[in-house]
Order: C-alpha cells, then sequence, then structure tokens
C-alpha cells in the first residue's frame, strides 16, 4: 500500500513522504480498513515534532472493510466487506472500567493509532479496532473522517455542563472550536461567541452557530461580567490565562487546545473566581456514536467544515501551510485523490 511516513527532523519528524508498505493484515477483534479520507488535525501539528521517523500519522479517518479479523471479544461479526466504517484511533483492553464505560482512551493498556504506537490513517489501508468502530448510516466515509472531530467537541461540550441560559466562550475557531459550536448551537447556550484572529475562521464560526465574533484583542469589549463557560481550543502557551481571564466567577473552563509548550497563569485569578477547570481529550464511545449519528442526520458535513481535500503526496504541503496563520477549515487527506504536478 501507499503510505505517508514521517522522514527524520531535527529532534522527531521533519517532514512526510509517500512510501510503499506491505499490506497490513487484520488480527483478531480487528478490521482493515480502505481509507476514505483523513484529516488533519492541530494536535498532528504539535505532536508531530515529537514523533519517530518511519511514523504513519492520521487519527480522524474513515473508509470501507476490505478485511475482517476472527471473531474476538465477539465484536468483528457486525461487519462485512464494503461496510462504510469509522473508527476510533485508539484499541482498548476491552475489560479494564475505563474500556467497559466507554472510556477507551483511559485504558491503561490503550494502543493509539497515528501517533507512533499503530500506523494510523495516512494510507490506503489501515487496522483498527472493530470494538472501537461505528457503521456509518448513510454517510459519504470521506465525511465518515469527521467523526472524530465532532466526537471531540462534543466531548469539550459535555465536560463544560452548560446549563440553560449559560454565557459561553468559545477561543478558537479550528476544527475543534467549529465543533464545539456546533453542538453549542444545538444546546441550552445562548448566544456562543466566538474568538479568533483569521477573518476566515470568524466567518467559518458564525456558520457553525455562533452568534457573535471577535478577535482575541476585541474579547474584552465582548467580555461583560464574564462568560459562564469558556472553551478553550487553541492550545497555544498564553491561552489558559486568557480562558480565567474571560470567565466569570463561579464558571467553568474547558482546556480542549492540545498544548505541548510549557505555559503558565497566576492561579489567584482562577482562586479569586472559584473556577472550575477541565482538561479534556478524545471523548467516549457513545459520543463517538453521537458524531456520526449527526453526520448521518445531515445536521453537519463536509460542506461546512472541510476547505480542501488532497492527495497522500501533498500531506507535507498540508502540514506546512496548517502550520502557518491561514484560514483554512477542517484539510482531508483522501488517497484515491491523485496528486496533480
Ligand atoms: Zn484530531
Ligand atoms: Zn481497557
Amino acid at each position: 500500500m501507499r503510505a505517508v511516513v514521517t522522514t527524520p527532523g531535527e529532534f522527531g519528524a521533519g517532514g512526510f513522504a509517500v512510501e510503499h508498505l506491505p499490506d497490513p493484515v487484520p488480527g483478531p477483534g480487528e478490521l482493515v480498513l480502505r481509507v476514505a479520507a483523513n484529516g488533519i488535525c492541530g494536535s498532528d501539528l504539535s505532536t508531530a515534532p515529537f514523533l519517530p521517523a518511519g511514523t504513519i500519522m492520521g487519527h480522524e479517518f474513515a473508509g470501507e472493510v476490505v478485511g475482517v479479523g476472527a471473531d474476538d471479544a465477539d465484536v468483528t461479526h457486525s461487519f462485512r466487506i464494503g461496510d462504510p466504517v469509522a473508527a476510533m484511533p485508539v484499541i482498548g483492553c476491552h475489560r479494564c472500567r475505563a474500556c467497559l464505560t466507554g472510556d477507551v482512551a483511559r485504558c491503561p493498556s490503550a494502543r493509539t493509532l497515528g501517533l507512533g504506537v499503530l500506523p494510523g490513517g495516512l494510507a490506503e489501508f489501515v487496522v483498527v479496532g472493530a470494538a472501537e468502530s461505528v457503521l456509518l448510516d448513510g454517510i459519504d466515509p470521506v465525511d465518515g473522517a469527521l467523526v472524530e472531530p465532532l466526537a471531540v467537541g462534543l466531548h469539550a461540550v459535555t465536560r463544560a455542563a452548560v446549563r440553560p441560559g449559560d454565557r459561553v466562550l468559545v477561543l478558537g475557531a479550528g476544527p475543534v472550536g467549529l465543533a464545539a459550536l456546533h453542538w453549542l448551537s444545538r444546546g441550552v447556550a445562548i448566544d456562543p461567541v466566538c474568538s479568533d484572529p483569521s477573518p476566515g475562521r470568524r466567518a467559518a464560526a458564525l456558520d457553525l452557530g455562533a452568534t457573535s465574533v471577535c478577535t482575541p484583542d476585541d474579547l474584552h469589549g465582548h467580555v461583560g461580567g464574564g462568560f459562564d463557560v469558556v472553551v478553550e481550543c487553541v492550545g497555544k502557551p498564553g491561552m489558559i490565562a486568557a480562558a480565567i481571564d474571560a470567565v466569570a466567577t463561579h464558571g467553568t473552563v474547558v482546556i480542549a487546545g492540545v498544548c505541548l509548550d510549557t505555559d503558565s497563569f497566576m492561579p489567584v485569578a482562577g482562586v479569586v473566581k472559584e473556577t472550575t477547570m477541565h482538561f479534556v481529550s478524545y471523548y467516549t464511545t457513545s459520543e463517538f456514536r453521537t458524531a456520526a449519528a449527526e453526520l448521518s442526520k445531515g445536521a453537519i458535513g463536509s460542506s461546512t467544515l472541510v476547505s480542501e481535500i488532497a492527495g497522500l503526496a501533498e500531506t507535507d504541503r498540508v502540514f506546512r501551510e496548517l502550520s502557518a496563520p491561514n484560514d483554512h477549515r477542517k484539510v482531508l487527506i483522501a488517497p484515491a485523490v491523485a496528486t496533480v504536478g
């Protein structure tokens, strides 16, 4: 198969190249998917420099079942060759408390896909766990790559426990921020506000359900007495302080941005407001299924969330473009897309 692998860099991945590798074979309880599309995520941009060369990245993908492993744990029999499937980028032990409560990402023996442990979705084929897979009902498998980022946004919003009438601020209108806005706009928040420096992303935020947008510099004009809930979706140093600054007394801050740099903030700022902080990642199995069902209903799709679909050989260019300030929404890499030039 063709797969995108990380190439050696200064202290980790320096770039990406397409290589020919053996086709994967499913083990017990596993499926092989022919990848229809794989989304590139902000967390990919932050983790790539720390991954060993030769890693197949990609954790937001969907595709068609082309291989079904032996029926371990009574799950693979639910899948047939040709089924469209989205899979969580993690395989759990299926026996521990985390797995049994659907919080597979917190399984002590969880094996992640696309982060240097198991190969990810930036390839023609990927091996996934059948127990971590969901059938896509009436969804184009390319759109199925959006299940994962939508589930991330749903999990962040769920952990925020927004109450009716809460004033909510989303910091950052990248894919996670946009997904959070989608779920907020379908919930009980009043007029969610979104802040982002990019005009294109602010326009996307309005499309996804923000009723008001502003630049980070303008935020103070919108804060008033503060927001009851602030969802941080940027993941850069300084954002935790910005979130605590914007939250109201007794408010909640949810940190969904993946920041791999050291950050600092003044604890007293949260102490005097008695701020509740939640650091979040991933989603539960049921949130992943809810995100797939949302796509099935046509409530959201690639027309609002995706700004480009590129071929495997474009991965290096896409990572570089997304690492600089840009107006992109979600960029998908689709192995079937031929690269021009
Ligand atoms: Zn992601
Ligand atoms: Zn487990």
